[in-house]
């Protein structure tokens, strides 16, 4: 039987940290303050943006949605990026993807003022993420992370397999992960036979978005099973893993819902205040 790691419980203990840390600052009379840029009618996007913006009141992080018409052409995106970059009230900024295809999107994060982007996404803070010399990391990767460390997994010398490689899951994840001396492999979807690589993994992430992808005679005996997948079947929300089945062969195991999924949101919002917290020159 799989331990569960409860991805909810652990955002819902960061979340009232966090809370502490917005009051602190604003005893000090600084209001953390995140844009939202949503550009189109998507409607997963609209939601994600609506679930950020409760959480960010719920911690008294002020969001504000830049709800853009599907239309809006892409300089008049940069034109309202470089405003928000200049305006010194304004602390984190993100795009929320997918932007509609007449939108470069490389050139529209890459605009994105490093100091201020929340997402880790421009090249720069890709950059140092690869460096080890992180300024901000993306909120998934981050939050699967300290997941592992609450639970006391140690990732040294472990074999860590990823399903899937976005600049938002799979890539920042490996570099976290190798960080912490994992041996890491990345699987995508021109990889020949995946339970090749997934039968050797300690510890296996999916981050394909494809539900049912990993199986149980995919999965070693122990392993540790983190699904980010988000897929709706028949109406109903799970992730990439057979959880019915390979819960009872896994160590460990997230969840989905009540995963990955909430600690996105609350690592998002500890990306604004570590933005907010040295855009203000105080030390973490
Ligand atoms: P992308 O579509 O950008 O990337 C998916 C990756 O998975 C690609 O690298 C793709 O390979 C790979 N892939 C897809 N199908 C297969 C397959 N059958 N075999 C091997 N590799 C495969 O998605 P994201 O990274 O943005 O998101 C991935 C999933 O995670 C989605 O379901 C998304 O909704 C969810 N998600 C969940 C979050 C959460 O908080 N729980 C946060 C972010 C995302 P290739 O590169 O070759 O195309």
């Amino acid at each position: 039987m799989g331990k569960i790691l409860d991805g909810k419980a652990f955002a819902n203990l960061r979340a009232e940290k966090l809370k502490k840390q917005v009051e602190k600052l604003k005893a000090q009379g600084i209001e953390p303050y995140f844009c939202v840029i949503n550009i189109g009618d998507n409607s997963a996007s609209k939601v994600y943006v609506r679930t950020k913006k409760r959480r960010a009141e719920s911690v008294g992080i002020i969001q504000k949605i830049y709800q853009l018409p599907k239309t809006e052409s892409e300089e008049d995106v940069l034109a309202l990026i470089d405003k928000l970059n200049a305006d010194p009230k304004v602390h984190g900024i993100m795009v929320q993807l997918p932007a509609p295809e007449h939108i470069n999107v490389n050139r529209v994060l890459e605009r994105i003022s490093p100091e201020k982007d929340v997402d880790g996404l421009t090249p720069s803070n890709i950059g140092r993420l690869w460096q080890e010399n992180h300024f901000v990391e993306p909120a998934t990767a981050d939050g699967i992370m300290a997941l592992l460390d609450h639970y006391g997994v140690d990732l040294e010398g472990k074999n860590a397999v990823i399903i899937g490689r976005s600049n938002i899951v799979g890539k920042p994840l490996a570099a976290l992960m190798l960080e912490k001396n994992a041996t890491v492999s990345i699987l995508h979807l021109a990889t020949k036979n995946l339970s090749e690589y997934t039968k050797m993994a300690d510890i296996l992430v999916s981050a394909a978005g494809q539900a049912n992808l990993v199986t149980k005679d995919m999965v070693k005996d122990g392993a540790i099973v983190i699904d980010v997948g988000i897929n709706h079947v028949n109406g109903h929300l799970v992730g990439d893993v057979a959880f019915d089945e390979v819960e009872p062969k896994a160590s460990m195991i997230t969840p989905v819902p009540g995963g990955v999924g909430p600690l996105t949101v609350e690592f998002l919002m500890e990306q604004v205040i570590k933005l907010t917290r040295r855009a203000n020159g105080i030390r973490e």
